[in-house]
């Protein structure tokens, strides 16, 4: 069976030449970075490269790039690293979005416990946060504003530009969480006015275990991991040179391919997205209101469970995600389209289908011939009547 993967936003396949970069590092390049032979210096260069790649994903100078073990490691030293170096200030603030990844929603928790003030601002039915907000809920106590680029489960982009600037008027740092942009859409640290972007390898094609923090020369953060003095100091530990070199590949790919990739996914998607509305009657799409990474929709299917379809699909070698986490069997509603005032119905009924670089028309050709049948045999077992 040819199966067709449309769960890009939870993990991407690695291109080839990411895999051959990837073993011809793990191969050849063993010298540890720090090292001052040549063996050593070998992977420096190794990692320079890899840095360079990174930094022009996002428009940032390479110096400013602190590699990392994933976006969850990078959230959590932008968060916890400049709340921790703010703390002797007085500033006892940190504010997000009510949609974040866990990453961020867990951290902030986890700061809640040590006494510090959380602040979660509500987004509307797009699934967009507003900058005025933001202006009601910061104070001269905030020590950094996190607001993540685009979203996971709906693919919204936030106005990060303008809660930067909000932030920096009352002495905030800005903090965003752009896993699932950099490398979808073009990024510049500068254009966003950031202090702190957070990117991860395995959602561009590029190896999991791999992410990036880039930290606005001057910022002061506390490191998570205390020992050697790798990533100027940021991040301790002998680096996963051959996971670094592969993300530089990826990075590399995604900047050469992004113009002609960007339209053709978002070409994909809408022709998924209108097909799905003009031939599933009790479909809509969440969050089409406003701005969206090209590769991501998400679609409610009412009178029909999420995991059910995610099932079915599966059964038909389609993969998607229902977006929200299972948790010992029971299906939590997922906290974004909750965020985003929808029903509860409607945050048990809703798909994710985020697509990426291997996807065909045939394949989404595929999935149209298949979902209507799916959802109305679906249906046909549950005996409530579809809701206009
Ligand atoms: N932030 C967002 C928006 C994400 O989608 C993800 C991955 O699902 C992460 C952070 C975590 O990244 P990683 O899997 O590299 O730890």
């Amino acid at each position: 069976m040819h199966r067709i993967y449309l769960d890009h936003n939870a993990t991407t396949p690695l291109e080839s030449a990411v895999v051959d970069r990837i073993t011809a590092v793990l191969r050849d390049e063993f010298g540890n970075a720090s090292s001052v032979h040549h063996f050593g210096q070998r992977a420096k260069a190794t990692m320079d490269e890899a840095r360079s790649a990174v930094a022009e994903l996002v428009g940032a100078d390479p110096g400013e790039i602190v590699f990392t073990s994933g976006g969850t490691e990078s959230d959590n030293i932008a968060i916890r690293g400049v709340a921790e170096a703010t703390e002797a200030s007085g500033r006892r603030q940190v504010i997000a979005t009510s949609i974040e990844h866990e990453a961020v929603l867990n951290t902030f928790k986890a700061l809640a416990r040590r006494g510090w003030r959380t602040t979660l601002l509500p987004v509307d039915q797009s699934g967009v946060a507003s900058p005025d907000a933001l202006r009601e809920a910061i104070t001269d106590a905030t020590a950094l504003v996190s607001v993540m680029h685009a979203n996971n489960e709906v693919g919204t982009i936030q106005r990060i530009a303008e809660f930067a600037a909000i932030a920096h008027e009352r002495g905030a740092l800005m903090h965003t969480d752009a896993v699932q942009s950099a490398g979808k859409i073009p990024i510049n640290v500068k254009t966003l006015g950031v202090d702190l972007l957070s990117a991860s390898a395995h959602k561009i094609n590029g190896p999991k275990g791999v992410g990036a923090l880039w930290i606005r020369r001057g910022v002061r953060l506390v490191p998570l991991l205390t020992g050697g003095r790798q990533e100027r100091s940021r991040r301790a530990g002998t680096e996963n040179v051959a996971g670094i070199a592969g993300y530089g590949a990826a990075a590399a790919r995604a900047v050469a391919k992004m113009a002609a990739e960007a339209p053709r996914l978002s070409a994909l998607r809408d022709r998924l997205e209108q097909g799905v509305l003009a031939t599933v009657p009790g479909t809509a799409v969440n969050g089409s209101g406003a701005p969206r990474v090209p590769n991501t929709t998400n679609i409610s299917f009412e009178r029909v469970e999420a995991e059910s379809l995610l099932i079915a699909l599966d059964l038909e070698g389609i993969a998607v995600s229902t977006g929200s986490a299972c948790s010992s069997g029971t299906l939590e509603p997922s906290h974004v389209l909750k965020a985003m005032g929808f029903p509860a119905h409607r945050t048990q009924n809703s798909i994710r289908f985020s697509l990426g670089l291997g996807n065909t028309e045939a394949e989404i050709d595929r999935v149209l011939a298949v979902l209507p049948a799916i959802v109305e045999k679906l249906r046909s077992l549950t005996r409530t009547p579809v809701r206009a």
